[in-house]
């Protein structure tokens, strides 16, 4: 095992090692046993953590790890994550519990937290934040009632120095009853603020999603099932004509009709 000092060795090469030929090096930094791994040769990324078993006779481990990243490139440490998770003996499965973080971290160690998530026995739990690596502007909250997504949840997209509003989902049932709508992107100004989609769903990814032109006018009407189109389907042409035909998990069925402007039946096929 290496010990390195901190005080006489620069910021780069105190973090990062290289090594010819090995897979794993272990590295003591004030105390602090540091596993490199070097998959490729050159080091990925750097570990540290314990495993400690309960003393009330439960038989559960608990487990702590942060694991940093590194920038090849420049040499130095890039982004990190800590986690904290306990599993059961017999061994069942890791299950999260506790505070997790992603931060970025720099080669003098300064973390900067840009995503904190908090666990209970494997579900979220409270407000979720997640910040731009690059802005550090905050494009995602949200929060969670023991894994069931509750409230209003925002993500929002960096541009030019401020963050725009791209998407909004309101749970009014977890995953049984929701409404998300979606934004056109900020960049074409006369754009901004006007809703691109508009979906409600009743059970994950089922339900039924409007999308919008521009002017506000509506473009099509579909129905969802677990993804997959499923139910009716709209479609409305600029020039006044109307697509109308259902869909089976994802492929045409029966007929798909085109209706002039005036509700004459241009076409008709079959599926
Ligand atoms: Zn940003």
């Amino acid at each position: 095992m290496d010990k390195i000092r901190y005080i006489n060795l620069d910021p780069i090469s105190r973090i990062y090692v290289e090594l010819g030929g090995d897979k794993k090096k272990e590295v003591v930094y004030n105390g602090e046993t540091w596993t490199y791994d070097y998959p490729l040769g050159r080091p990925s990324h750097m570990s540290n953590g314990e495993e400690l078993e309960r003393n009330d006779g439960s038989g559960i481990v608990d487990i702590k790890r942060t694991v940093i990243y590194f920038n090849h490139k420049l040499k130095k440490p890039k982004l990190g994550t800590f986690k904290t998770w306990y599993h059961k003996d017999p061994y069942t499965g890791w299950i999260n519990h506790g505070t997790w973080n992603e931060f970025l971290i720099d080669e003098y160690w300064n973390k900067t937290i840009t995503k904190k998530t908090e666990w209970k026995h494997n579900k979220i739990v409270g407000t979720q934040e997640k910040y731009c690596e690059k802005c550090l502007q905050l494009i995602f909250i949200g929060s969670w009632d023991l894994g069931i997504p509750i409230g209003v949840h925002k993500n929002f997209v960096c541009f030019r120095g401020g963050t725009y509003l791209q998407k909004q989902t309101k749970y009014h049932s977890g995953y049984d009853n929701y409404e998300v709508i979606r934004f056109f992107p900020y960049s074409e100004s006369d754009h901004r603020g006007k809703i691109e989609e508009k979906c409600e769903y009743h059970g994950y990814m089922t339900g039924k999603c409007t999308n919008y032109n521009t002017d506000g006018s509506v473009r099509k009407v579909t129905d969802f099932k677990e993804g997959k189109y499923h139910g009716s389907h709209f479609y409305y042409y600029k020039d006044g004509r109307k697509l109308e035909g259902q869909y089976e998990h994802d492929e045409k069925v029966g007929y798909w009709t085109t209706y002039s402007k005036d509700g004459t039946i241009l076409e008709k096929r079959s599926y």
